[in-house]
């Protein structure tokens, strides 16, 4: 009933493995599975170290339900943590049907050959999953994942309607270097160069990538950034799961040494995710790129700065208009010496671990398909006071957003 399999032992799965081994009440017994099986023992050291505590590796392809369903059937988990690719989303879906796994993951299903990011793919196991007595509970990240649990918060605490949504990413962390992306490079470039879609009057509205922008000065002394809308997934969710958003943007800040360098690499095709001939065999430009740049797991040690992540919410209760900011600031560096990563991999490995808690307590748990908003946000943020991400709230902050 306490045993967890996490798949994935790059930059977010080591912070989950930490996290949930310093519980060692709730999470009885732990296994790390990834492709790379040095990767895990490397983690289970670490882990070993620190608390003392033993944790079980294993290699497995997340590409491959067998293997996965062989794996779970041995080692018989009571849920998984999908921190892997997600590439890897549905066939680890599968395997959880196969084998009666409940699941959790960080980010939704897209395919290998298009940078789509939609809900339809997994939403589509709902009646698998109900019929099976199993939970999946996707989106668990920090957005996705603590930004949908601030929105379902703020609705439900500080207004009777909510109508327009900004949720705001700023990392002002610095790793020193000209180029390097805080989590999979891959992933993050398909997401960042993707075209923007924000909500606005009851549909998506489409834009050119980074096409507006502004100036957000954070709370608390983290200092003043450029930030450009973009895409992200928890949008489709959340303008679903909360009909009376008219409005809803995400916003996250980029450095312009980081923009430059994208725009270059770009422009020579290095970002490309489709197959091109060299030199007799194929190659995809933005898997190449990938293995050229830093591993997001090494920037711990060399990252300054903070992260500040929240949601402006706009609404009315009793009749009038009103903004409510809620938001977490968190210390790279602060996060480098609790478990040896930077903010970024732990501001989104710790929620990940806080809903499988939830999960494995029983606090939140029904059978079926559930994006995280849908689940009773209260328990989750006291756990996020109680396990490294303290939020705060502003109420009719003075910030002048577009
Ligand atoms: P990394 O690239 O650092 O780690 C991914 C890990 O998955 C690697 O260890 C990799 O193995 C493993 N992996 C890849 N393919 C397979 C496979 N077929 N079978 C088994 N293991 C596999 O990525 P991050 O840790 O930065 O990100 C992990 C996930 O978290 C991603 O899905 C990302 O989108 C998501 N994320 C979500 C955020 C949120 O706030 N919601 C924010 C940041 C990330 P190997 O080491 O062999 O390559």
């Amino acid at each position: 009933m306490n045993k967890i399999v996490i798949i994935g032992a790059g930059g977010v799965g080591q912070v989950v493995a930490h996290k949930c081994a310093q519980l060692g009440d709730i999470f009885g017994h732990i296994v790390l599975a990834s492709r790379t099986l040095e990767k895990c023992d490397t983690i289970a050291q670490q882990i070993q170290q620190r608390y003392g505590r033993r944790i079980e590796t294993a290699r497995v392809d997340a590409n491959n339900v067998a293997e996965l369903v062989a794996l779970f059937k041995r080692t018989k988990p009571f849920l998984v943590i999908n921190v892997a690719l997600p590439y890897q989303d549905l066939t680890i879906m599968d395997a959880c049907l196969a084998a009666g796994v409940h699941y959790i993951d960080t980010a939704n299903y897209e395919p290998l050959d298009s940078a789509k990011f939609e809900y339809s793919w997994q939403w589509a196991y709902q009646q698998r999953f109900q019929e099976a007595g199993l939970m999946a509970l996707l989106g668990c990240g920090f957005d996705p994942g603590a930004t949908n649990v601030f929105t379902a918060y703020l609705a439900k605490h500080y207004f009777d309607e909510i109508h327009q949504l900004d949720i705001i990413d700023v990392n002002g962390g610095d790793h020193g270097y000209p180029f390097a992306t805080n989590f999979n490079p891959e992933i993050n470039i398909r997401e960042v160069t993707a075209e923007c879609r924000h909500w606005e009057d009851g549909q998506f509205v489409t834009t050119p990538a980074m096409s507006i922008q502004q100036r957000f000065t954070c709370p608390d002394d983290v200092g003043s950034f450029n930030i450009y809308r973009m895409y992200h997934e928890e949008l489709e969710s959340l303008t679903k799961h909360f009909p009376t958003l008219k409005k809803a943007q995400f916003w996250m800040s980029f450095g312009d040494s980081y923009l430059k360098h994208l725009e270059v690499l770009a422009n020579v095709g290095m970002t490309a995710i489709h197959p091109v001939d060299f030199e007799g065999r194929k190659i995809v430009p933005i898997q190449f790129l990938k293995a050229l740049l830093p591993d997001p797991s090494t920037l711990g040690p060399r990252t300054h700065g903070k992260t500040c992540i929240g949601c402006v919410v706009r609404g009315i209760r009793d009749d009038r208009e009103k903004t409510v900011y809620l938001y977490n600031i968190k210390d790279h560096q602060e996060c480098y010496r609790e478990v040896q990563s930077q903010g970024i991999s732990y501001t989104t490995g710790v929620p990940a671990m806080i809903s499988a808690k939830l999960m494995l307590q029983g606090e939140w748990f029904k059978s079926g398909v559930w994006n995280i908003e849908q689940m009773n946000p209260d328990p989750f943020m006291q756990a996020m006071n109680d396990y490294g991400l303290p939020w705060k709230i502003v109420e009719n902050p003075q910030l002048n957003l577009l």
